[in-house]
C-alpha cells in the first residue's frame, strides 16, 4: 500500500519549465518553478513525478507535476556525465586554485589572507531542500551575513547597519597577537595563544580565520553566539566559504548576497561617487558576482542589488525588520 500522503515543503535549487521537459508524462499537467521557490509537495506516490504547488498559491487546483528528487538527481548526474563530469571537476579545481592564487596575491599586498575549511562539497547535486517554517524569537535574532564581490559597497552597508548600536553588533574576533596597552581582552579581541588558536581551528571553532604579520585572526562561532545571546543582531561580512560551517551551526544565519547592478548602472554609480571607472575592473566584479551566485546561490536567503547604497540599505533594513515579525522558511534540519 502507498504511504499515507503527507505534504512536505521544499526549496527548489533549480529552475524548471515543463515545456522544455522531454520526459514529463503530460506537459499540460506540469508546473514551472524557479530556483528559490518554496514548493508544497502534496504527493510523492509516483517515484518520478511529484505533485506540488508553489507557496503563496494556496489554491490547490494549481498543483502540477514536478520531477521528483531522485528523478531530477539522476537526470542531473546523467547530464553531467554526458557533458563531461571531468570537465566540470577540472573547472572546480581550477576555480579553487585561482581563488587560492588570488588570496596569495592579496597576502603580498595586505599581508592578510583567509584560510577556510576545504570541506565545501560543490559536487553534491542540489535539487530540492526540505524546509520548515521558523517563527521569529525575540531573544534569538538571526545573524545577518553579507556576501558579495569586493568593491560594491558591502562594507558600507554593514557600517550603516552598525550605526544603530542598540540593535546591531559585530562579533568580537580572536587573535594570537599580544594585547596592546590600550586594548581590553574580550572587548577589542579575545586574546589567545598561538597553540590555542591552532587547536581551536582544528576543533572547527572558527567560521573564518586568517594570518597577518605572524598572528592569527578569526571569527568564532562562540563570538557570534555571544552577540545573539545579548539580544542583538550580529552583522558579519564573510567569504562564501564560511557559509557551510555557519549554516550547519545552531545560529540560523540569514544570508544576503550584495550584488552589483548591470555594467552600465555600475559605471553610472562609480561616476556619481567620483570613483575611477575602469571597465575591465567593473566587468571583473560582475563576473565574480556571477560565479559566486552560481557556486553558492543555494545558500542565499536574499539578493540585494546595490545600485544606490541608501536604497540598498533601506531594502536590507526592511527585510531585517520582517525577519523579526514574519515566519521564515529555513532548512528543516534547523528545527528538527
Ligand atoms: P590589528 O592587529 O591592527 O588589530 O589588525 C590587523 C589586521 O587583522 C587588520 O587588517 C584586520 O582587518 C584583521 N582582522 C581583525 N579581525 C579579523 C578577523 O576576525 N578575521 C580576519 N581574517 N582578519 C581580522
Amino acid at each position: 500500500r502507498p504511504p499515507i500522503a503527507q505534504t512536505i515543503q521544499v526549496k527548489a535549487h533549480f529552475d524548471y519549465d515543463p515545456e522544455e521537459d522531454l520526459y514529463i508524462p503530460c506537459r499540460e499537467l506540469g508546473m514551472s518553478f524557479q530556483k528559490g521557490d518554496i514548493l508544497h509537495v502534496i504527493s510523492q506516490s509516483d517515484p518520478n513525478w511529484w505533485q506540488a504547488y508553489r507557496d503563496g498559491e494556496e489554491d490547490q487546483t494549481l498543483a502540477g507535476l514536478i520531477p521528483s528528487k531522485t528523478f531530477q538527481q539522476h537526470r542531473e548526474a546523467m547530464r553531467q556525465t554526458v557533458v563531461g563530469d571531468s570537465n566540470n571537476k577540472e573547472k572546480t579545481k581550477k576555480g579553487k586554485l585561482l581563488c587560492a592564487k588570488k588570496h596569495q596575491k592579496k597576502k603580498k599586498k595586505k599581508m592578510l589572507y583567509p584560510n577556510y575549511n576545504e570541506d565545501f562539497d560543490s559536487e553534491e547535486i542540489l535539487t530540492y531542500e526540505d524546509v520548515a517554517l521558523y517563527y521569529p524569537r525575540a531573544n534569538r535574532k538571526r545573524p545577518i551575513v553579507l556576501i558579495g564581490p569586493p568593491n560594491i559597497g558591502r562594507h558600507e552597508l554593514r557600517q550603516k547597519l552598525m550605526e544603530d548600536r542598540d540593535r546591531f553588533a559585530a562579533a568580537i574576533p580572536h587573535t594570537s597577537r599580544t594585547r596592546r596597552e590600550t586594548e581590553l581582552d574580550g572587548q577589542d579581541y579575545h586574546f589567545i595563544s598561538r597553540t590555542q588558536f591552532e587547536s581551536d581551528i582544528l576543533a572547527r571553532k572558527f567560521v573564518e580565520h586568517g594570518e597577518y604579520e605572524k598572528a592569527y585572526y578569526g571569527t568564532s562561532l562562540m563570538a557570534i553566539r555571544a552577540v545573539v545571546n545579548s539580544g542583538k543582531i550580529c552583522v558579519l561580512n564573510l567569504h562564501p566559504l564560511s557559509l557551510k560551517i555557519l549554516k550547519s551551526s545552531d545560529l540560523k544565519p540569514f544570508v544576503v548576497f550584495v550584488a552589483p547592478p548591470s555594467l552600465e548602472k555600475l559605471r553610472q554609480k562609480k561616476q556619481r561617487l567620483g570613483e575611477p571607472v575602469k571597465d575591465e575592473e567593473l566587468k571583473e566584479t560582475i563576473e565574480k558576482a556571477r560565479e559566486m551566485e552560481e557556486q553558492y546561490g543555494h545558500y542565499f536567503d536574499l539578493i540585494i542589488i546595490n545600485q544606490d547604497v541608501d536604497r540598498a540599505y533601506h531594502q536590507l533594513l526592511h527585510e531585517i525588520n520582517m525577519l523579526e515579525r514574519e515566519p521564515q522558511w529555513v532548512p528543516a534540519t534547523w528545527l528538527a
